[in-house]
C-alpha cells in the first residue's frame, strides 16, 4: 500500500470550475456549476465530513457575477477556498448540454478566455502557495488549459513538492480539443505521469491519447514510467489496481446507467478519501467504484447531498 510521505490532513484540488447551462426543449435552461477537479473535490469533501482532513478548490474567477455565484457553491460544499483567485475584468468558462430527441446529449464550451486560463500566471496565485498541501490533485484538463510556460512551471513544483513530502495525484481526462495538438499531449501527460503518487488513468482516455491496445498495455506502460500506486478506470470491467498488490471483482449488483457524467471524477474523489483516512489500495478501489455506481445511476455530476 502506499505510504503517504507525510499524514494527509489538507488536500488541494487544481483546475477549472465553469458555468453549466443545461438547456431545456422549451427554449428554457437551468444554471449550475461543474467542472472535473471541482466534482472531484466536492465528492472529497462529502466523503471526509466529520474528519479532520479538509479539502480547498483552487482557481482563478473574475469578479463578475457569474463568478460570485462559482463562490457560492464552492462555500455550499464546505470547500475552502482561501486560494481561489478573484481576477478583475475576466470571467469564468461557460458550458451549455443539449439533449436531442433520441436523449444524446451534446456539449457546446465558451471557455477559450475563462479566468482559470491565467491562473499562476503574473502576480496573484502562485504555484508555491500549493505547498501548504499533503495532497495535490491535477488533472489533464488543468494542464491542458495554461500557457506552455506555466505548464513548465508546474513540472518543477512538482518535483519540488514530491520531495519535500507532498502527495501528487493525476487524472489525465485527455480532452483532444484542448491540446495544441496529440503529441503535445502525449509529452506532457508522459511528465506528468513520471511526477505521479497516486495515478487515476482511465482506459479510454490513455487508450486515445497514446493508442494502448487495452487496459493491460495502458498499465504497462505507465509502470514503465514508474507510476506504482493508484487504479486504471475501466468503465464496468472496474478498476485495475496499479499497485497489482489487489484484484477487484465489481459486485453482482445490477447497475443502471443514467448518466455517466462525473464517474471517473467521483471514483477518484472516494478513492482518494479512502487514501487519506488512512485506508489500502483495495478498499480504496472498492469505495471509488460504489461512489461512481451511484453517480452514473442518476442525471448531472453532482448527487444531490
Ligand atoms: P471516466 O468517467 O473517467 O471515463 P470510467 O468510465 O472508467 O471513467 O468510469 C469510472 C468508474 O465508474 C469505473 O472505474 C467504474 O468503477 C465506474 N463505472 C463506470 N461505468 C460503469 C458501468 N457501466 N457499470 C459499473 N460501473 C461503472
Amino acid at each position: 500500500m502506499i505510504q503517504p510521505k507525510r499524514p494527509i490532513q489538507r488536500i488541494a484540488c487544481v483546475g477549472e470550475v465553469m458555468i453549466e447551462l443545461i438547456a431545456k426543449p422549451d427554449g428554457s435552461a437551468r444554471l449550475g456549476v461543474a467542472g472535473d477537479t471541482f466534482n472531484t473535490a466536492v465528492y472529497l469533501a462529502r466523503a471526509l465530513r466529520g474528519t479532520d482532513i479538509s479539502t480547498s478548490y483552487v482557481t482563478a474567477l473574475g469578479t463578475d457575477p457569474y463568478s460570485d455565484r462559482i463562490m457560492a457553491e464552492v462555500k455550499s460544499h464546505g470547500l475552502n477556498d482561501a486560494l481561489i483567485e478573484r481576477r478583475d475584468g475576466a470571467m469564468p468558462g461557460l458550458y451549455a448540454i443539449d439533449t436531442d430527441a433520441a436523449g444524446e446529449r451534446s456539449f457546446s464550451y465558451w471557455r477559450s478566455a475563462s479566468a482559470a486560463r491565467q491562473m499562476f500566471s503574473g502576480t496573484g496565485l502562485t504555484l508555491n502557495a500549493l505547498n501548504a498541501f499533503d495532497l495535490v490533485y491535477l488533472s489533464g484538463i488543468s494542464v491542458a488549459i495554461l500557457p506552455p510556460p506555466v505548464r513548465a512551471a508546474i513540472l518543477d513544483w512538482a518535483d519540488e513538492f514530491r520531495a519535500t513530502g507532498g502527495t501528487l495525484s493525476y487524472d489525465s481526462n485527455h480532452r483532444p480539443r484542448l491540446w495544441e495538438d496529440a503529441a503535445t499531449a502525449r509529452a506532457a501527460s508522459e511528465q506528468m505521469w513520471r511526477r505521479t503518487d497516486i495515478a487515476l488513468p482511465s482506459a479510454d482516455d490513455e487508450q486515445d491519447l497514446f493508442g494502448d491496445p487495452n487496459a493491460d498495455a495502458v498499465a504497462h506502460r505507465l509502470r514503465g514510467w514508474g507510476v506504482r500506486f493508484g487504479a486504471l478506470k475501466r468503465g464496468p470491467d472496474g478498476p485495475l489496481d496499479l499497485s497489482a498488490q489487489h484484484r477487484f471483482t465489481p459486485p453482482n449488483d445490477a447497475v443502471t446507467v443514467v448518466d455517466t457524467t462525473a464517474a471517473g471524477d467521483s471514483f477518484n474523489a472516494a478513492y482518494l478519501a479512502a487514501i487519506a483516512r488512512g485506508e489500502d489500495g483495495a478498499r480504496a478501489m472498492a469505495d471509488g467504484h460504489a461512489l461512481a455506481c451511484r453517480v452514473i445511476g442518476a442525471p448531472g455530476a453532482i448527487l444531490p447531498d
